[in-house]
């Protein structure tokens, strides 16, 4: 496994609970040592005494609830391109020539992430959707599925099958040409 700094988000999120509880235990021992035992009971107890209140039990248990839906609706939406890029690589490579996919101009290049990639670890990204007649950066209306330009008063609808994600479309078809002919 190559070890990146996703990666490495990765194994922390896989394992946060054991990370929340040594940095708990490290914290409480430090404290212990600093101040005495004393003092670190007495702040137990008053920590307790403070959640054991109905009234604060009631909105801790509200909030986990709030936070397991929000989480789940989160994690339902984007469980499709958990695998896939969905920010620009951070370093550029190279810059490919404007290609015209969907009836839209979008501006191909080749980044990566870490600094010591080469270019075989290098991503495709595609800047876009630009209007074809004026290169205005195309503004969306989700709601009627329409590139728009304001520029020129023009409208694009998006196709069906590309409306889940554009540029994931538009990269993926990217990424087939560049498989298929090995240049870039
Ligand atoms: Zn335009």
């Amino acid at each position: 496994m190559k070890v990146t700094f996703s990666s490495i988000l990765k194994i922390i999120y896989d394992h946060y609970i054991l990370f929340i509880g040594s940095i708990i235990g490290i914290v409480v021992t430090t404290l212990w040592r600093v101040f005495g035992s004393d003092k670190v009971l007495g702040f137990v107890v008053i920590l307790k005494n403070f959640l054991l209140n109905p009234y604060v039990a009631w909105c801790v248990v509200l909030i986990i609830i709030l936070i397991t839906i929000i989480t789940r609706i989160f994690s339902k939406k984007h469980s499709a391109s958990i695998y896939f890029a969905t920010y620009p690589p951070q370093y550029k490579i190279a810059e490919g020539k404007p290609i015209e996919l969907f009836a839209v101009t979008w501006k191909p290049w080749l980044g990566h992430n870490n600094i010591g990639d080469t270019e075989k670890d290098a991503e495709v990204w595609a800047n876009g959707p630009y209007c074809p007649r004026c290169d205005y950066e195309l503004d969306v209306n989700y709601k009627a599925d329409k590139w728009i330009c304001v520029n020129c008063n023009k409208k694009y609808s998006i196709p069906k099958e590309i409306q889940d994600d554009p540029r994931e479309k538009v990269i993926k078809i990217l990424e087939a040409s560049r498989r298929k002919t090995k240049i870039t």
